[in-house]
C-alpha cells in the first residue's frame, strides 16, 4: 500500500464518497463506476505483474488489464526501466526525438505484407478516441466525401460522429448514443448491424458514392466479443474499394494483442487484403497515452504538414509515452503471446464449465486471447449488437461480485472483454478457476 494510504486509510466507501462528490458518478470513465454490477468500486493503489491491490489492503487477480494496455503484466520491468530513463531525460520536448520515429518503426515493422504495404506511415496521438476521429477526417479529406458507416456495437471512442449505437460504456448504460451530439453530425454517420452483409450492400447501392468510409473494429470486443463473421472484413475490404471508399480497421483494442484479426500482433502476417487505414492503441502505448493512425503512404500525407488535413497535439509523441511502448513492443514476444492466448484458453473453458455445471445458459464469444460470456444466448449465438443486447445481463452482477469477493477482479460490464497478461501465471489462473465454480451458482440465481 502506498504511504498516503498508510498514514490515513480510507475505505474503498470513503473514497467513493469524496469521489463522487468532486466529479460525476466519482469516475473519470463511466464504467468504472460499477453502475450495471452495482456496489462500491474498488480502489486501487498500485499493481504489479497480474496483481491489482486496492486502498483497503486486498488483492485481486486482475481481468481488465488497464482496458487493454497491459499485455506484459503492471510493472514489467524493463518498461519500468525504460519509463524511468526517459523521464530521466525530460517529461517532454515539444520536438521531434528518436523514441516516436522508433515506435513508428515498430509498428509499421508488425504490420505490413511483404511489399511493405500496410501501416506504411504512422501519426502518434494520445487516445484512441483522437486516433479514430482523425482517422475519419483523414478518410473524408482523402475522398471528398462526407458519410461514414459504422456498426452497431463497435466503440471507436467517444467522438461525437462516433456515439451513434456504440459499444463499452454506452451500451453498459444501454444508451442509444450520446445527448450533445447534433443531428447533424449523427446524419453523417450510418450505423448497421455488425455481420450484416446485404445491409452494407444496400447502403452502398443507395450512397455508395459519398461514402468516405466503413470503419469495424478488426474483431469486435466492445459489445462482448463479436467474432466476425467468415470473411466478413474481407468483404468489407471488397466493397470499399469498389464503391471508391476507405476501410478503416480499428485496432485500438485488438492491436499487438490478438492474432487472429486479420494480421498477427505477433509477426504482422497478412491475410491476402489491408485495409486503407489502421487505428492502434492501448497495447502501443504500454500503459501511458499513446495511440496512432497508420496507414497508406498517399493517404497519410494527405495529414498537416504534408496535405490539408488538420491534426496536432500537444502531447503526441510524448517521449515517455514512447518509451513505455517502444519497451512493450520489443518485449512482446510470439512466446508472449503464446503464453497469453494458452492461458485465455484455460480460463474460458473453465468459465464454460463452471457455468454448464451451474446450469447457467451462454455462450463464451473468443477470438485470440479475447474473449467474453453472453448469458442465454446458447441458442442464437451472439454475431451482433441486437443478440449482445437481448442476452440476460442481468446474470452478470451477482457473477462480477462473487468473483471479487474470491480476489478475482473482472472488467465491471458483460459487455466489456477479459484481458490477461504476460504475467498471469499459472498460479493467478489458478485462483481464477478456484472462484469460478461459485461465481457460476451466483449467476444462476
Ligand atoms: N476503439 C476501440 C476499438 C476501443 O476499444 C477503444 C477504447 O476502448 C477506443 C477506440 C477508444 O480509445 P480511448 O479509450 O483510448 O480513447
Amino acid at each position: 500500500m502506498r504511504e498516503d494510504s498508510v498514514t490515513n486509510p480510507q475505505t474503498n466507501q470513503q473514497l467513493f464518497d469524496s469521489a463522487r462528490d468532486l466529479m460525476p458518478g466519482g469516475v473519470n470513465s463511466p464504467v468504472r463506476a460499477f453502475g450495471s454490477v452495482g456496489g462500491t468500486p474498488a480502489f486501487m493503489v498500485s499493481a504489479e505483474g497480474p496483481y491489482l491491490t486496492d486502498a483497503e489492503g486486498t488483492q485481486y487477480v486482475d481481468l481488465v488489464g488497464s482496458w487493454g494496455p497491459a499485455l506484459l503484466g503492471h510493472k514489467h520491468p524493463q518498461v519500468i526501466e525504460a519509463v524511468h530513463a526517459a523521464v530521466d531525460a525530460g517529461l517532454g520536448f515539444g520536438t521531434s526525438h528518436p523514441a516516436e520515429t522508433r515506435l513508428a518503426e515498430l509498428v509499421r515493422s508488425r504490420v505490413q505484407d511483404e511489399a511493405g504495404r500496410g501501416a506504411e506511415m504512422i501519426r502518434m496521438v494520445s487516445t484512441g478516441t483522437e486516433a479514430t476521429m482523425t482517422a475519419i477526417r483523414l478518410a473524408r479529406g482523402a475522398t471528398g466525401r462526407n458519410l461514414v458507416i459504422k456498426f452497431a456495437g463497435c466503440y471507436h471512442g467517444h467522438s461525437d460522429g462516433l456515439l451513434a449505437a456504440a459499444g463499452s460504456g454506452v451500451a453498459t448504460l444501454g444508451l442509444p448514443g450520446s445527448a450533445g451530439v447534433t443531428e447533424a453530425q449523427a446524419s453523417e454517420t450510418i450505423v448497421i448491424e455488425y455481420n450484416d452483409r446485404a445491409a452494407l450492400e444496400q447502403v452502398f447501392a443507395e450512397r455508395g458514392d459519398d461514402v468516405a468510409a466503413v470503419i469495424t473494429e478488426a474483431t469486435p470486443a466492445n459489445m462482448g466479443v463479436v467474432p466476425p463473421g467468415e470473411g466478413f472484413n474481407a468483404f468489407i475490404r471488397e466493397i470499399t474499394s469498389r464503391h471508391g471508399a476507405l476501410m478503416i480497421f480499428d485496432e485500438v483494442m485488438t492491436g499487438f494483442r490478438i492474432t487472429e484479426a486479420g494480421y498477427w500482433g505477433a509477426s504482422g502476417r497478412v491475410e491476402g487484403w489491408l485495409p486503407d487505414l489502421f487505428t492502434f492503441g492501448k497495447v502501443i502505448g504500454g500503459g501511458l497515452p499513446t495511440a496512432a493512425v497508420a496507414g497508406r503512404r498517399e493517404i497519410m500525407e494527405h495529414l498537416a504538414p504534408t496535405g490539408p488535413v488538420y491534426h496536432a497535439g500537444t502531447l503526441s509523441g510524448n517521449p515517455v509515452a514512447m518509451a513505455a511502448g517502444v519497451a512493450t513492443l520489443e518485449h512482446a514476444t510470439a512466446e508472449v503471446y503464446q503464453h497469453i492466448d494458452r492461458q485465455a484458453d484455460v480460463v474460458a473453458s473453465a468459465l464454460g464449465e463452471a457455468l454448464d455445471a451451474a446450469g447457467v445458459d451462454h455462450s463464451i464469444q473468443k477470438v485470440g486471447s479475447l474473449f467474453s460470456v453472453a448469458f442465454g444466448t446458447s441458442a442464437t449465438g451472439v454475431s451482433n449488437y441486437a443478440q449482445a443486447q437481448a442476452q440476460e445481463a442481468f446474470r452478470y452482477g451477482p457473477f462480477f461480485h462473487a468473483m471479487l469477493e474470491a480476489g478475482v477482479y473482472l472488467p465491471p460490464s458483460v459487455f466489456e472483454a477479459w484481458f490477461l497478461s504476460a504475467a498471469h501465471d499459472d498460479v493467478a489462473v489458478q485462483r481464477i478457476l478456484d472462484a469460478l465454480p461459485k461465481a457460476a451458482e451466483a449467476a444462476a440465481a
